[in-house]
């Protein structure tokens, strides 16, 4: 590793450019004017900020190992359909990797899966031409597949992955913090935690990234509960509250923030009790260094921030004003696990989201508080909002912060917002390429089912759309997912 895995324009068109064809018709439908983009006064406050936000962005290399991975990523996610095969083929991969059996044998159970996953006769509805001459070498010199798949989806990993250990992720959050001032929430990544020596497992992991020195900018570091607690529900709250004290512990002695993920919704309340009950039981004395998300996807999402905002205002009380609880906001990644307790569609998601940081802003002298968020539109309406609470004080509290996970297509909207000064971080996820399969293939389901948003910046970086069209689009309502109709 080493090189700065992210972040050029050109690498989300290799992503962005190969896009299924029920994008590029509706791009199609868009110039054909079947899509009636919003009419946006030109004095919207909102487009003018987007306008600021997109003329900050640095130029960027085009040609780049980034670039490659962008590439191959951009052959997984072309197709939605596709991307449970490259799981299936990657999983299998990684298991007999393990395995210690004669190389020939390996490569033919990889051969019988790409024959399993790829039958011939689909293969001739393969938009990419790369992958299909990569299944063609599958059938004739299984061999040469083997060693090329191994090495290309680690590749393409690596484009969302900061590292597969701590030196190799260290390395990547300097390259990119010195190169583009943007900082890093450290993640280590850890599905849930099957039993109590995994989930120890985990909290050691988490434990060494807190004790490690890292030079650069601020260490922000995410936890899952499900990773810190095996089986964490509402009966194991006291458990969760315990490990979260030894991790506070030590996020206080190394400067550390720790942001608690929020997970499904069956485990939403008990999350929230355990940041409340570990505020109490330890008297509130590491509010600046346990923070907590909200999903503002959820129907609930007023409820949880008001219910926030009152552990939030004795956290700020109780250390007589010098404390200040990270907020993360999220829209949510559990759309369709979580689909009963979500909002209708995208629009009252972006709108909730906006209402929720309305929230926070009211009471903004207890909060730090961080836009989650790849959506141009949503990340305006954000800055729009924060400066009608801005005193224009420098150390003004609705100085809002901007988070990306990293590799996305809109990561340069990250780099502008930079530029413009800005606190901003990319989620740096770190892991061997077995342990982070899942994580990446769920960026690749993410980004194949991109907004309109962040596909839309993806064509206007591409040079397919004019900025005005892609403004136009951007902040046209969306009333279903990924599609602006
Ligand atoms: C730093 C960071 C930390 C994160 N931590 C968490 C976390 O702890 N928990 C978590 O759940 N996620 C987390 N995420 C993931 C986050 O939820 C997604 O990246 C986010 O939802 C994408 O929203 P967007 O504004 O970038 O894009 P947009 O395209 O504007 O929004 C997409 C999102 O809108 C919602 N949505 C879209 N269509 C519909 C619909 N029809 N009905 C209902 N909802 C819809 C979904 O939430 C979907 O993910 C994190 C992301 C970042 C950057």
């Amino acid at each position: 590793m080493g090189k700065m895995p992210i972040l050029d324009p050109t690498t989300a068109r290799a992503a962005m450019g190969r896009t299924s064809s029920r994008r590029r018709i509706d791009l199609q439908a868009s110039s054909q004017g079947r899509i009636t983009p919003a009419v946006i006064p030109s004095n919207n406050p909102f487009r003018e900020t987007a306008i600021s936000v997109l003329a900050s962005i640095p130029k960027i290399t085009r040609f780049s190992m980034n670039y490659v991975r962008g590439f191959l990523a951009g052959i997984v996610m072309q197709d939605q359909a596709l991307i449970p095969k490259f799981k299936e083929l990657s999983e299998r991969a990684v298991e007999i990797e393990k395995l210690d059996v004669p190389f020939g044998n390996k490569y033919r159970v990889i051969q019988a899966q790409v024959k399993l996953s790829f039958p011939k006769e689909s293969r001739g509805a393969l938009a990419s031409k790369f992958l299909r001459f990569g299944l063609w070498i599958a059938d004739n010199a299984g061999w040469a597949f083997y060693l090329g798949y191994k090495i290309g989806m680690k590749e393409a990993a690596k484009r969302f992955i900061a590292g597969e250990n701590l030196d190799q992720a260290a390395q990547t959050i300097q390259t990119v913090h010195r190169k583009t001032g943007v900082g890093y929430i450290y993640d280590v990544v850890a599905e849930e935690a099957d039993s109590p020596a995994a989930a120890q497992a985990n909290v050691e992991g988490y434990l060494t990234v807190l004790r490690r020195p890292i030079i650069g900018p601020e260490k922000v570091v995410s936890v899952k509960l499900t990773g810190l607690v095996a089986g964490f529900d509402e009966t194991k709250i006291d458990e969760a509250v315990e490990v979260l004290k030894t991790l506070a512990f030590a996020a206080s002695q190394n400067d550390a923030v720790i942001v608690i993920d929020m997970e499904r919704y069956h485990i939403k309340d008990a999350t929230l009790t355990v940041l409340e009950r570990f505020m109490e039981e330890t008297q509130y004395k590491y509010g600046n260094n346990v923070g907590i998300v909200i999903q503002t996807y959820l129907q609930d999402s007023l409820e949880d921030i008001d219910r926030l905002s009152k552990l939030a205002a004795k956290v700020y009380h109780i250390n007589d004003g010098n404390s200040r609880l990270f907020v993360r906001f999220v829209k949510g990644a559990y759309q369709s696990k979580d689909k009963d307790q979500v909002l209708p569609n995208h629009e009252a998601v972006n709108q909730r989201y906006i209402d929720c940081l309305e929230v926070a802003l009211r009471e903004k002298e207890y909060y730090r508080i961080a836009v989650a968020s790849h959506n141009l539109r949503t990340i305006s309406e954000s800055i729009t909002l924060a400066n009608k609470y801005s005193t224009g004080e420098q150390q003004d509290d609705s100085n809002i912060e901007f988070e990306m996970l990293l590799g996305m297509p809109a990561a340069p909207i990250l780099l502008g917002l930079a530029a413009q000064g800005y606190n901003t971080r990319f989620y740096m996820p770190v892991g061997s390429f077995g342990d982070s399969l899942a994580y990446f293939m769920r960026r690749m389901e993410e980004n194949a089912n991109s907004s309109s948003c962040q596909m839309l910046y993806a064509e206007y970086s591409k040079g397919n759309l004019s900025q005005k069209t892609f403004l136009d689009l951007a902040f046209t309502p969306v009333r279903s997912n990924g599609v602006t109709v």
